[in-house]
């Protein structure tokens, strides 16, 4: 007997879920809110039978959602729990923050992208994920009114060290962001020494589109 759609959908999850373990996405906590959040809600109509591959896939305003093994590996190295308060840059589809609100307590998000943003939250009412915080604004300078955060993920290419988002961080926080100014860049995971100073590891080779300065003129 052939397959329903949903029978499919479901064995591309399993596929999905065992891939990003195999590749080291230990975690069960991040591997269960993968498992959960339904990525085709945030995908393109174009690409909605891709949704659970392990690639990027392109989204509006030429930016793209996060590889799922990505952003497995990024909320892990992050090490959140339910009291962590947690600053995204680069909202983007959503995918992500949604990711990181089952595994913390408050998620705020900024994007540069008037109509990402809009897009992302309609998302976020749907899923009745209600802690996440959106902000349309230029997410290089980071939420001052917020600050400090617990943990911070970066998800658009920085092209130098992040200063000033570090400068947001509590003193044991951690911050995880692709660093470099070409198109690939190394992912960084800063560990706050609780002194003012940072542990600073490099985990991979990643592609981000890059972190602009200013928003976006167009919607
Ligand atoms: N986290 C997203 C993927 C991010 S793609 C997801 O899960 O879908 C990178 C995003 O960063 C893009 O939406 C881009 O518009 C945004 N971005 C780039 N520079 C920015 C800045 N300075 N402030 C806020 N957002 C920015």
């Amino acid at each position: 007997m052939s397959k329903t759609p949903s029978e499919h959908e479901g064995e591309d999850r399993a596929r999905l879920i065992l891939a990003l373990r195999e590749q080291g996405v230990t975690d069960l906590k991040v591997l269960g809110a993968i498992e959960k959040t339904p990525r085709e809600l945030f995908t393109p109509d174009l690409f909605k039978d891709r949704s659970w591959e392990d690639s990027a896939l392109p989204i509006a305003c030429g930016q793209t959602i996060s590889q799922p093994y990505i952003v497995g590996l990024m909320s892990q190295a992050l090490t959140l729990d339910r009291r962590s308060r947690v600053l995204e840059i680069g909202t983007g589809s959503g995918y992500q923050a949604a990711i990181l609100s089952r595994l913390s307590r408050l998620v705020y998000t900024v994007e540069r992208y008037r109509t990402l943003m809009k897009d992302a939250e309609d998302r976020f009412r749907k899923l009745e994920l209600t802690n996440i915080i959106t902000k349309f604004g230029d997410g290089g300078e980071g939420w001052a009114e917020q600050a400090p955060f617990d943990r911070i993920m970066v998800t658009a290419a920085a092209p130098e060290e992040p200063t000033r988002l570090l400068a947001q961080l509590k003193p044991d926080g951690v911050l995880v962001a692709p660093v470099g100014k070409g198109p690939v860049q190394q992912l960084i995971r800063y560990a706050g020494d609780g002194a003012g100073g940072f542990l600073k590891e490099t985990l991979c080779d990643v592609r981000f589109v890059p972190l602009l300065d200013g928003v976006a003129r167009e919607l």
